[in-house]
């Protein structure tokens, strides 16, 4: 049995992001056992559409205890993968292929308008992650002026 840890400063950050604790475990549970997520030194990145709402889950596992680090969410229809420039090499990489992800475009969509952001994708599958700084920048600022010119 996997036991899966979250730490109150964590518990806090999801909760400040609208992310129930049981959704942490949700994708975490389903990284490890798909095995679709993407490896960084001693870091998984899993995700999961729950809803209308993709879940993030950045965790580490040692043996059958698992850490959760951080968690994003957002709110925004993921679509096509674009551009993706083979040269500009990620340091996290597909754990089915064990391939480098490269930079690419993400066509993201909300309230039926669509906007670019730049995303990681695995050559090999096309599976394709964003980081915390873009969906909690960029993407979130993004869908609050959606929801202003819309209001
Ligand atoms: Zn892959």
């Amino acid at each position: 049995m996997v036991e899966i840890n979250i730490s109150d400063e964590v518990k806090k950050l999801a909760e400040e992001r609208g992310i129930p604790v049981e959704q942490l475990k949700e994708v975490v549970q389903q990284g490890e056992a798909t095995g679709e997520k993407l490896i960084f030194e001693d870091q998984n990145l899993a995700k999961k559409q729950i809803g209308t709402t993709t879940v993030y889950v950045v965790y580490k596992r040692s043996g059958d205890v698992i850490d959760v680090v951080t968690a994003y969410s957002h709110r925004m229809e993921e679509k096509e993968v674009t551009d993706p420039v083979p040269d500009d090499v990620q340091p996290w990489r597909c754990n089915k292929c064990n391939k480098n992800t490269v930079r690419a475009s993400m066509n993201v969509s909300y309230l039926g308008i669509t906007r670019q952001a730049p995303t990681m994708v695995c050559p090999d599958c096309g599976a394709s992650y964003f980081e915390e700084h873009i969906v909690t920048k960029t993407l979130c600022t993004a869908m609050c002026l959606f929801e202003k010119k819309r209001a």
